[in-house]
């Protein structure tokens, strides 16, 4: 079949079996350049097959010499449909993986229920004995709860709400967006599905089943972004679960002492993500950031962030004054932060090819789902 990028919105509903393969390529590619450093041998990656989850999962494994395990929520292809570009993405890893001697197992399920967390810890169990390092990295929509009910997460301010810039993704056009303001219900479904309450599930049942090292050490991600972005990133309802992300971190390193267990947050940097594309505002930030990063040459993707993360910071046990490490450290550098700001109130539909880098976010967001790499062939007939 001959598979063309389908975009609607912020999502692309096809995905190249070849680009993505080519996308996990590159990555490796990455890290075997830069090479290898001491770290955990053992690592379960959660949310392994985009974004910074699957750019942790190619780190640890080129950077530690790692085994993984990957656990992620991508679709197969079903008749003309493509599969997800995680479902290729986690496919084209595990060939690599194989070939360059590493043991890479993955499960694609829900990584919220109690079933998928049972299955990881029986294979740990056959295959390691124990896990050295827990990587969580879902951003999910929504979760199922143990008692079936589902619960969504949403992108809105919380106390007032808030009008600026963004971009309309459809027509590259700079519009006013109002966000509105999430009630106590929504917020407490936001912090259900992004905080930290699965992820300390997952330590917990590791923990309890024997399965989690001494000394073992666990990151969840979170992002910060500069004042522009606050009221709907840091204060809105996601900032919420960010902050209950972050205090499950402290209570896990308090809980599990006894085992040595040490739980980090790696704030990140902005970048195009299925999951960044979706939030009002972000999107125009980020093609201003990378404009503005690119000239200054401080600009990273998933790949560079996640292997300065694993065999730098991490390593250093660099961290800022409340424990966490910070990954958005050259994002929020002065030089970069005035720039961004010296162009926001200026920046309008005519001009933001000049002060931002919209080529440089296509770019990015077609490359996510496997499309504009210049040597795939996308005419050929692939298998998908
Ligand atoms: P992403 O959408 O690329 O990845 C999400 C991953 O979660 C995928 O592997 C997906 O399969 C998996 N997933 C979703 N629902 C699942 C489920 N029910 N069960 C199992 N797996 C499931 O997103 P991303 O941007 O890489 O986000 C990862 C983390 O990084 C999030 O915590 C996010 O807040 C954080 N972060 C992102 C940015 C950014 O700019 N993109 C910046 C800082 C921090």
């Amino acid at each position: 079949m001959i598979v063309e990028p389908k975009v609607k919105g912020f999502i692309c509903t096809t995905a190249h079996p070849e680009g993505c393969r080519e996308s996990v390529r590159r990555q490796i590619a990455y890290c075997k350049e830069k090479g290898m450093a001491e770290g955990p041998k053992k690592v379960l990656v959660i949310g392994a097959s985009t974004g910074y989850g699957l750019a942790s999962r190619i780190a640890v494994t080129y950077g530690y010499g790692a085994d993984t395990i990957g656990v992620a929520f991508e679709k197969e292809a079903k008749g003309k449909r493509t599969a997800t570009a995680g479902w290729y993405n986690t496919k084209a890893f595990e060939q690599f993986a194989a070939e360059d001697g590493y043991y890479a197992r993955s499960f694609n399920g829900d990584g919220f229920s109690k079933e998928m967390k049972e299955q990881v810890i029986e294979a740990i169990k056959s295959d390691w004995g124990q896990v050295e390092m827990v990587v969580y990295s879902m951003a999910a929509p929504r979760r199922t709860l143990a008692d079936g009910t589902t619960v969504s997460s949403v992108l809105k301010t919380v106390g007032q709400e808030f009008t600026n810039k963004t971009i309309d993704l459809r027509t590259n056009e700079i519009t006013e967006v109002t966000v509105p303001v999430a009630n106590e219900e929504e917020i407490a479904n936001t912090v259900k599905v992004m905080g930290g309450e699965d992820w300390e599930d997952w330590i917990r049942a590791l923990a309890e089943a024997g399965v989690l090292a001494d000394n073992a050490v666990t990151l969840a991600y979170s992002y910060i972004g500069p004042v522009v972005t606050h009221a709907i990133y840091k204060d809105g309802s996601i900032g919420q679960a960010k902050k209950h992300l972050y205090d499950t971190a402290v209570k896990l390193t308090k809980e599990f002492a006894g085992i040595g267990l040490q739980a980090h947050i790696s704030v990140n940097k902005a970048l195009v993500t299925q999951s960044s594309a979706a939030i009002p505002i972000v999107p125009l930030y980020i093609s201003l950031v990378y404009k503005v990063m690119k000239e200054e040459g401080l600009h990273e993707g998933c790949i560079e962030q996640m292997y300065r993360l694993f065999t730098d910071k991490l390593l250093n046990k660099e961290m800022d004054s409340e424990g966490r490490l910070r990954l958005d450290d050259w994002e929020l550098q002065d030089n970069v932060q005035e720039k961004i700001a010296g162009v926001w109130d200026k920046v309008t539909t005519e001009n933001i090819q000049e002060y931002g880098d919209i080529d440089g976010y296509w770019e990015d967001f077609y490359q996510m789902f496997g499309f504009h790499y210049d040597n795939v062939d996308y005419e050929a007939d692939v298998e998908i």
